[in-house]
C-alpha cells in the first residue's frame, strides 16, 4: 500500500528512507521539498537521485486534503472547506491582518465535547484528523496564497482553533505541531502556534512536556456552575483544577502568559458580577484575556452581548489589572467565525438525533 508523507514526521520519513535503502539525511531533503517548498511531485524533486525517486514513486504519494469549497470574504478573510472522506468535510480559515497572516485549522471531524455555544459542538463527532489531514491545511493553504520559495511568508502565525478539540487528538496533533515548528518544514516559531483547549487537564501537562506551544484555554465561564452547563467537560475537570494546570504549563511554555478565552453570551456570563468574579479568579494566573463577541449559528439559543457591554466588561478586567483584548470579528458571512465552523459531519454519537427530538 502506498504510503501518505504528509503524514509522517522526521522520524517517520527517517524510517522510510531507510526502508527503502537510502542514506538517512535524504529524510531531511524529502521533509523540505514536501513543506518548505510545498513539491508533491517526486519527478521534480531534483536533489534526490533518480533511482529514489522511482522507488518513492512506486510506494509513496503526497495528498493533502480536497477542497470542497473556497471562499472569501470582503474582510480578506478565507474558509476552505475539505474533504475527509467518508462524506465528512472540516474548514480551514485564513485571517489576513497587517503585518501578520493567521491560519486556522481544524483537529477533529466535529467534537465530543457539546459546548453549549459551539455549532461544531452540535454537530456531534465523526473521528480525530490523521497527522496527513491536520498538516495537510496548512500544506494546502501555503499552495492556494500562493507562497513562494524565498517570497516571504504568507502565513506567520498558525491557531488550532478550527473544528475539534486538539487535545482529545493528542498524539496526531503533536506530529502535526512539530512539523510547524521543524525549520526544515514550516519554521514557525513556537510563540506563533497556539492551541486552543477546553480545558483537558492531564493533556495541557502532557503538551507541557513534548511540544509546548503558546496555549489559550476557553475560560467563557467565572464559576463552576455556570461553566458546568456551558461546557459540561468542566464537570471532569473544574476550574481549580484547570487553572493549576495553566500554572504549571507556564513552566516550560513559550510565553509567560495563558491566553483565556471568553465568550461574550448576553444575559449568561456578562454582567459586571462576572466581570469581577472573572478578574478575581484569573488573577492567580499570569494571563491575558480575550473576549470573543458570541458568533451565531442557526437555533443556538444564544445572542451576542451588545458592543457597550463587551466594552464595559472588557474596561472592569483591565481596572482590576487583568490585560484584556476584545476579538475582532472575521469572516462571519461565509460563517468562517470562532465558532461557526460546521463542515459537513456525519454524526456517530447521534447527538444531532437526540437534540432534534428534544427541541422539535
Ligand atoms: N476545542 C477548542 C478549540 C476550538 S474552538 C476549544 O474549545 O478551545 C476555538 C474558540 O472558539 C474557543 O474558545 C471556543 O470556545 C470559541 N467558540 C466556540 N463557539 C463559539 C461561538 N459561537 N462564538 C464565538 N466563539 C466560539
Ligand atoms: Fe469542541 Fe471547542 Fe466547540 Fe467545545 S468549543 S464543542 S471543545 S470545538
Amino acid at each position: 500500500m502506498s504510503v501518505n508523507l504528509l503524514g509522517l514526521d522526521g522520524e517517520g520519513l527517517a524510517t522510510l528512507v531507510t526502508e527503502l535503502g537510502e542514506k538517512p539525511f535524504r529524510a531531511r531533503q524529502l521533509k523540505r521539498w514536501m513543506h518548505r517548498l510545498g513539491e508533491s511531485d517526486f519527478a521534480h524533486m531534483s536533489d534526490i537521485g533518480k533511482s529514489m525517486r522511482e522507488k518513492l514513486a512506486r510506494t509513496a504519494h503526497v495528498s493533502p486534503p480536497r477542497i470542497v469549497s473556497d471562499s472569501v470574504a470582503g474582510d480578506g478573510t478565507r474558509k476552505w472547506l475539505l474533504d475527509v472522506g467518508n462524506g465528512n468535510a472540516v474548514d480551514a480559515v485564513f485571517i489576513p491582518e497587517t503585518n501578520r497572516g493567521t491560519l486556522c485549522i481544524s483537529t477533529q471531524a466535529g467534537c465530543t465535547l457539546a459546548c453549549q455555544f459551539c455549532s461544531t459542538g452540535r454537530q456531534g463527532f465523526n473521528r480525530n484528523l490523521s497527522v496527513a489531514e491536520i498538516i495537510g491545511q496548512l500544506w494546502l493553504a501555503n499552495r492556494e496564497l500562493g507562497a513562494t520559495p524565498g517570497g516571504g511568508r504568507v502565513i506567520s502565525n498558525v491557531v488550532l482553533m478550527g473544528m475539534g478539540e486538539p487535545l482529545l487528538n493528542f498524539d496526531n496533533t503533536v506530529a502535526a505541531l512539530k512539523l510547524m515548528i521543524d525549520d526544515d518544514a514550516y519554521g514557525l516559531s513556537r510563540r506563533r502556534v497556539t492551541l486552543s483547549t477546553s480545558g483537558i487537564v492531564p493533556m495541557i501537562d502532557r503538551l507541557r512536556d513534548e511540544c509546548p506551544v503558546a496555549l489559550a484555554v476557553s475560560l467563557h465561564a467565572p464559576n463552576n456552575t455556570l461553566r458546568d452547563k456551558l461546557m459540561p467537560i468542566n464537570l471532569k475537570y473544574p476550574l481549580a483544577e484547570l487553572l493549576a494546570a495553566c500554572v504549571r504549563y507556564l513552566e516550560r511554555a513559550p510565553r509567560d502568559f495563558i491566553t483565556f478565552e471568553y465568550v461574550m453570551l448576553e444575559g449568561v456570563n456578562d454582567r459586571e458580577e462576572h466581570a469581577l468574579q472573572l478578574a478575581e479568579l484569573v488573577s492567580q494566573v499570569p494571563c491575558k484575556v480575550n473576549l470573543i463577541p458570541f458568533n451565531p449559528f442557526p437555533n443556538s439559543g444564544f445572542v451576542r452581548s451588545p458592543r457597550e457591554v463587551i466594552e464595559r466588561f472588557n474596561k472592569t478586567l483591565n481596572a482590576a489589572g487583568i490585560v484584556t483584548t476584545t476579538r475582532k470579528t472575521r469572516g462571519d458571512e461565509i460563517d468562517a467565525a470562532c465558532g461557526q465552523l460546521a463542515g459537513k459531519i456525519r454524526d456517530r454519537t447521534r447527538r444531532s438525533v437526540r437534540l432534534e427530538r428534544t427541541t422539535s
